[in-house]
C-alpha cells in the first residue's frame, strides 16, 4: 500500500531554473533581485508595510523581538499552546514569556486569558494563527491598542489567510511568516518579517543588515556604512529567494488544491462528528481557510494512541502536536503562567493531525477517513 508521510514538500517545477539564474546573474548573497521579487510580492499579497526574507520564521520574531526593545523584567503574554520559537525570540532577550489559554473553537489565543494577565510590565501580545485561522484580532488589537502595547503576530502557518478581509501578518506591528518544508509555501529553511508599522522600518533594515546602516548607504543616504544598532545576519542567500519565488507564484494553485483535500477530509469526517466520535476544526465567518493543517480532536489521550497506531499500520502517518510550552522544561524555567491553561492541557491530549500535502491524491484522504472511521467504531 502506498505509504502516506505526514508531509512531503511540494515543487511547483520552476525552482531549480530560478536558482540556475540566481546563479548566472552573480549575486548568491542576500537582497538581490529575487529576494525583491519576494518581497514586494509578499508586500502586495498582504499589504504590509515591508516585507523582509529571513534564514527563518524564528529568525523572524528575534527581529521582531529586538524591535520591540523587550529586556529583563519585560512580560510578553502569549499562548502555551505553540512552538518553541514564540517564546524563544522573546526570553532571548531577556524578557519573560507569560503564558494564557487558547480558546476551544480556533485553539487560538482567549483574549479574556490575556486581560487577566496584563501588567504594567506588559509589553507585548503575540497571537499565533494556529493552521492558519486568525486569532481574535479584534479583541487582541483592541486590547493592545488601549495600552499602547505591541502586538507581534505569529503567522508562520498562515500566509494566504484572511481576517475579516484583510491578510493575517498585516494586524500587528510585527509579524513572522515561516517556509519551512512543512508550511504550505516554501523554501526548506526560511521565513520573512512583516512590519506594519512604518516606524519601525528602517530599524528593521539596521538589524537585518547585521547592525549597519549598510541599506542607506546603497540608497546613497550615507556616504560610508558603519555599526549603527544591535543586527544579526538575517538575510537568506538569492539561491533561497529563487527557490522561494518559485513557491510564491503558485501559492494561489498550492492553497487550492490543499483545500480541496481539506475538504475531503471535513466532509469524509462529518458523520463521525455527527456521532460525537471527533471534533472537526471550526473556520468562523470572519476567517478564511489556507488549509495549512486538517486535525482531529479525539475523545481522549488513549484513543488518540489507538488510532495512531491503527494509522502507522495502515501507511498513514498521523501525529499530534504541541507540548504545552508552560509545563516544558525551559517554560518552566523561563516563563509563567497566568490561568489554568484547561483548554490547552485538554486539547494538546487528544489534537492528532492527519497527512496533508498537495500530491496527495484523493483516494489517499478517502483511505485515511476509512481507517479512522474503523479505529473510531
Ligand atoms: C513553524 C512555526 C514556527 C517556526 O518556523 P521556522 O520557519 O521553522 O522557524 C514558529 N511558530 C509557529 C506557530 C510555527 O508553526
Amino acid at each position: 500500500m502506498r505509504k502516506l508521510p505526514f508531509n512531503r514538500p511540494h515543487t511547483t517545477g520552476r525552482e531549480l531554473e530560478y536558482i540556475a539564474q540566481a546563479v548566472e546573474g552573480g549575486h548568491l548573497s542576500g537582497n538581490g533581485p529575487f529576494t525583491e521579487r519576494c518581497c514586494r510580492w509578499l508586500e502586495a499579497r498582504t499589504g504590509t508595510k515591508r516585507a523582509f526574507l529571513t534564514h527563518s520564521c524564528t529568525a523572524a520574531l528575534e527581529m521582531a523581538a529586538l524591535l520591540t526593545d523587550v529586556g529583563p523584567g519585560d512580560e510578553v503574554i502569549m499562548p502555551s499552546f505553540t512552538f518553541v520559537s514564540t517564546a524563544n525570540a522573546f526570553v532571548l532577550r531577556r524578557a519573560t514569556p507569560i503564558f494564557v489559554d487558547i480558546v476551544p473553537d480556533t485553539l487560538t489565543l482567549d483574549p479574556e486569558g490575556v486581560e487577566a494577565a496584563l501588567t504594567r510590565k506588559t509589553k507585548v501580545i503575540v497571537p499565533v494563527h494556529y493552521a492558519g485561522v486568525g486569532a481574535d484580532m479584534d479583541a487582541l488589537v483592541q486590547i493592545a491598542s488601549e495600552r499602547g502595547l505591541f502586538v507581534v503576530e505569529d503567522a508562520a502557518q498562515a500566509l494566504m489567510s484572511e481576517y475579516r478581509g484583510r491578510a493575517l501578518g498585516a494586524f500587528g506591528s510585527l509579524a513572522a511568516t515561516s517556509f519551512h518544508e512543512t508550511k504550505n509555501v516554501i523554501s526548506g529553511e526560511g521565513g520573512a518579517l512583516f512590519v506594519n508599522d512604518p516606524s519601525l522600518v528602517e530599524r528593521a533594515e539596521v538589524i537585518q543588515e547585521k547592525g549597519t546602516n549598510r541599506q542607506r548607504f546603497f540608497r546613497g543616504q550615507v556616504d560610508k556604512y558603519t555599526w549603527v544598532d544591535l543586527g544579526s545576519s538575517y538575510s537568506p542567500s538569492e539561491i533561497n529567494a529563487a527557490f522561494l519565488w518559485a513557491q510564491l507564484e503558485r501559492a494561489a494553485e498550492i492553497t487550492a488544491r490543499r483545500l480541496e483535500l481539506w475538504r475531503r477530509y471535513h466532509v469524509g469526517l462529518e458523520e463521525l462528528e455527527q456521532r460525537e466520535q471527533l471534533r472537526r476544526p471550526i473556520i468562523p465567518p470572519e476567517s478564511t481557510n489556507n488549509a495549512h493543517m486538517y486535525y482531529i480532536l479525539l475523545r481522549s489521550i488513549e484513543e488518540r494512541s489507538r488510532l495512531i497506531a491503527r494509522l502507522d499500520r495502515a501507511g498513514a502517518m498521523a501525529v499530534f502536536h504541541y507540548v504545552p510550552l508552560h509545563s516544558s522544561d525551559a517554560g518552566k524555567r523561563w516563563g509563567r503562567v497566568v490561568g489554568d491553561l484547561e483548554v490547552t492541557e485538554d486539547v494538546s491530549d487528544r489534537l492528532l493531525r492527519l497527512p496533508l500535502w498537495p500530491d496527495l491524491l484523493d483516494e489517499d484522504i478517502d483511505r485515511i477517513v476509512a481507517v479512522i472511521a474503523d479505529g473510531l467504531r
